[in-house]
């Protein structure tokens, strides 16, 4: 059984599904099909009504909707309202500005008029996480339906009650049949919807593994890809910077969605003047979370997504100490029914240990010291990971030359606000390629068409 609704908070079995025979497989793939030759047509105020609609609904399901994540994935149910309001937020950006940023651009040649337009492109399938399950939909549908393109959705297989929600949001806001289809469908039937002719591009949000897998597959059939992997951002706390703040940013930057968040900071790497007294009140700040069941709004510290993230997160903090890390806080699941993970700091962290490159997906920091700004810059540059990273410094100007100096897709001085409608998202290097929201986010799967007009006789 692919498809299985688990409250990692008590560890009941919510719901099972099956996943759809390669009948219905081709029955959904056909209908996208088809409506795309509808929906390309229509106008912008007409695509918009349908998004607008969809918020809407949003906002009005919100309870239910944030309620479903929490018992589906673990998310505190704060974290959780926050991000269904977020997820209407985007449907509302881009229904208000997709016409603008794909409107006509004109170009300046010597001879002639031209201009480049920007046309749909087919059926898009996407495949998501569960660590955002509404936030991540809403940010393939917001800008992808309102080009004019058709999708195809392939969600992690532990959120499948968020996975239909979603779905349910398009069929009663009057959308029509085939618009925004959910697959409850095996990797092996993802390969074979990026095989078939009808589909026109893929977008990935998940981990390096799977984008090398689909991002290969799309490559070999010659369909633009989108990659949101993984990251292991970096913290850089220069000596410079107000403690009192920066500590409040680092334990909800890497504690937010309890650590589970593709650009949470997982690398602390601290000025030696700052590196004792920024690790004491790290340690003491993240031993007061406090577990318990994550509906409960007093609940400061939730389960992780699922058992088996639990388990392979463990193995990775042993991996790490028997590479000679040294645990300074945590490493051990906590003692009551659930996925839940003590808050775990990691020192002594060298190059040659696996945890040096690795990722960790929860509550587990990797804590550094350095001599200085150049020496942070250079540690924060040497993983294979290039998705985000912020800077915590008293001089903004210096704050914005390390950020320049960091490679990767974003920077934060001074805070860690990922993401808003109309910001880019995405990184470089194993983090991925292509941004998501944003004026870029809209024209990951657009035809930019050159038109040229120019009387002009053809040459001899
Ligand atoms: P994952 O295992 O890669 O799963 C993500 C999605 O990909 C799921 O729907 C999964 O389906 C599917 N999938 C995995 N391998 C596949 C394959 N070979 N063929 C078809 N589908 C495949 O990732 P995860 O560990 O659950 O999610 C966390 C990862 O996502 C982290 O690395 C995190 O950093 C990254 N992430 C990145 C961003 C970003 O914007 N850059 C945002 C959020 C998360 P199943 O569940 O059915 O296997």
């Amino acid at each position: 059984m692919t498809y299985q609704s688990i409250n990692p908070g008590s560890g009941e079995v919510l719901q099972t599904f099956a996943n759809i025979g390669n009948d219905a497989f081709e029955t959904k793939l056909a209908k996208a099909a088809a409506c795309y030759t509808l929906w390309r047509q229509t106008t912008y105020t007409q695509r918009a009504a349908v998004v607008t609609q969809a918020a809407i609904l949003i906002r009005e399901r919100a309870e239910d909707m944030a309620r479903t994540m929490t018992l589906e994935m673990g998310k505190r149910i704060a974290e959780a309202r926050g991000e269904v309001a977020f997820s209407a937020d985007i449907l509302d950006y881009y229904a208000r500005n997709a016409e603008r940023f794909l409107a006509p651009q004109a170009l300046h040649p010597d001879i002639g008029q031209a201009h480049m337009e920007s046309s749909p492109i087919g059926v898009i399938f996407a495949v998501e996480p569960w660590n955002f399950p509404y936030y991540q939909l809403a940010r393939v549908a917001g800008p992808h339906l309102m080009a004019g393109n058709v999708l195809m959705v392939k969600h992690a297989g532990c959120v499948p009650q968020c996975a239909i929600a979603f779905e349910k949001l398009w069929t009663d806001a009057g959308a029509p049949e085939g618009l925004y289809t959910n697959l409850l469908i095996s990797h092996d039937q993802s390969n074979a919807i990026i095989d078939d002719p009808r589909i026109k591009g893929v977008a990935l949000t998940g981990s390096v593994a799977a984008g090398r897998s689909i991002a290969a597959r799309a490559g070999h059939n010659l369909k633009p890809s989108s990659m949101e992997l993984g990251g292991s951002d970096a913290f850089i706390v220069l000596e410079d910077a107000d403690l009192e703040h920066t500590i409040k940013w680092a334990v909800w930057g890497r504690m937010y969605n309890c650590g589970q968040t593709c650009c949470a900071a997982k690398r602390f790497i601290v000025v030696e003047k700052l590196a004792d007294e920024f690790l004491a009140r790290f340690t003491a700040a993240l031993n007061a979370l406090r577990p318990g069941d994550p509906l409960d709004p007093a609940t400061t510290l939730g389960p992780l997504s699922t058992e088996a993230a639990l388990v392979q997160l463990l193995a990775q903090v042993d991996a790490a100490v028997a590479g000679g890390a040294t645990l300074i806080t945590g490493g051990k699941r906590i003692d009551r029914p659930g996925s839940f993970m003590q808050p775990t700091i990691l020192a002594h962290v060298k190059p040659g240990n696996p945890a040096f490159r690795d990722e960790f997906f929860g509550p587990v920091a990797m804590f550094f010291r350095v001599p200085d700004e150049d020496a942070a810059i250079a540690l924060a540059n040497d993983s294979d990971f290039g998705l985000g990273g912020s800077v915590f410094t008293r001089d903004i100007a210096r704050g914005q030359r390390v950020a320049s100096r960091v490679e990767t897709g974003m920077m934060f001085v001074n805070n860690i606000s990922w993401s808003d409608a109309e910001l880019p998202f995405g990184g470089i290097k194993d983090s991925g390629y292509g941004r998501e929201l944003g004026d870029m986010g809209i024209q990951a799967f657009v035809n930019k068409k050159l038109v040229r007009t120019a009387v002009l006789e053809a040459p001899v």
